[in-house]
């Protein structure tokens, strides 16, 4: 997957690793990440004790207001603000 592609480009089928939250639609994702490995992530930002895995097709709505943005580089992410309802970048804790 291209460095440079747009987060609205990836393919519907492209595996994302997501948590039980998100799986069980009992909360949206607020994280956005892709791990060193290139993996793609979307948690509800808790530590992931129960992972899943989903087509990106089935997130993309999640992501309408950042899918202009480019797929966020290995080791990083793209974080929302749970007050403003913002995406912002950011570098994944090691
Ligand atoms: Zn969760």
């Amino acid at each position: 997957m291209a460095a440079k592609m747009k987060i609205m480009d990836i393919p519907s089928n492209t595996a994302v690793c997501i948590c039980e939250h998100v799986f069980e639609k009992s909360a949206p994702p607020m994280l956005f990440a892709r791990e060193q490995t290139g993996e793609l992530i979307a948690t509800c930002g808790c530590e992931v004790k129960k992972a899943h895995m989903v087509g990106f097709g089935h997130l993309v709505k999640f992501f309408e207001d950042i899918k202009q943005e480019e797929i966020p580089e290995e080791g990083s992410h793209f974080e929302k603000d749970r007050k403003t309802d913002i995406w912002k970048k950011g570098v994944l804790e090691a």
